[in-house]
């Protein structure tokens, strides 16, 4: 009971973080004193940049999974395959353990992250009212998935070698491929971008117990 208006924000204080080097410094300075930075209290067009990312990412995700994303021959014959018919392929190749990293690469980790930050943002712009536990584990689960990204890097090194095995085998990327790389970097900017203050100043202000 007594935590609820414990937390005082710098920004009340008259005082701010500069985003460079960490320096504290006062609301009104508008250069760090330490690095040289511009020093700005809070990064209003950072929802802007972000929900512009988020909206490209998602947009992406279409071709992404529509059209193919590598395409092997073999003995002439050509196989293109998208994720999802490439998932279904290992699957019928008894490669299960991969096709489960490849799902979880290409399907789960960017959807989630997608639908996650959708929900963020939304709750900044909108103040939806989510409680701050919720938004806390929310930005918990984002930051985990965050650092699994690089899984997708493992999984096509993981493919090439696989492929590279086999004599007469050839696997190039297709233009899905390039659609998912900019889904995955996308994703990762508007996470990058976010003022994350901004929610907390929000959340501050609604005074939320929850
Ligand atoms: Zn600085």
């Amino acid at each position: 009971m007594s935590t609820s208006n414990t937390s005082v924000q710098g920004q009340r204080l008259g005082l701010t973080c500069c985003p460079t080097c960490t320096n504290l410094c006062q609301t009104q300075q508008t250069i760090c004193s330490r690095c040289g930075q511009a020093v700005t209290s809070r990064d209003h067009s950072s929802i802007q940049k972000s929900w512009a990312l988020l909206i490209t990412a998602a947009i992406l995700l279409f071709p992404a999974n529509l059209y193919p994303i590598t395409v092997m021959t073999s003995q002439g014959q050509v196989r293109k395959d998208t994720i999802f018919s490439g998932i279904n392929h290992l699957i019928q190749l008894d490669l299960l353990p991969i096709a489960i990293i490849l799902f979880t690469a290409s399907i789960l980790v960017p959807m989630l992250k997608i639908v996650g930050l959708g929900i963020y943002l939304l709750a900044i712009s909108f103040e939806l009212p989510i409680s701050k536990r919720k938004l806390m584990a929310g930005f918990h689960i984002i930051e985990w998935i965050g650092r699994w990204s690089m899984l997708d890097l493992f999984v096509i090194s993981i493919t090439a070698a696989l492929v590279n095995m086999g004599q007469i085998f050839d696997a190039k990327p297709a233009p899905a491929a390039t659609a998912f790389a900019l889904v995955i970097l996308l994703t990762q900017l508007a996470a990058k971008v976010l003022d994350t203050r901004l929610l907390w100043d929000r959340l501050e202000s609604n005074d939320d117990r929850n």
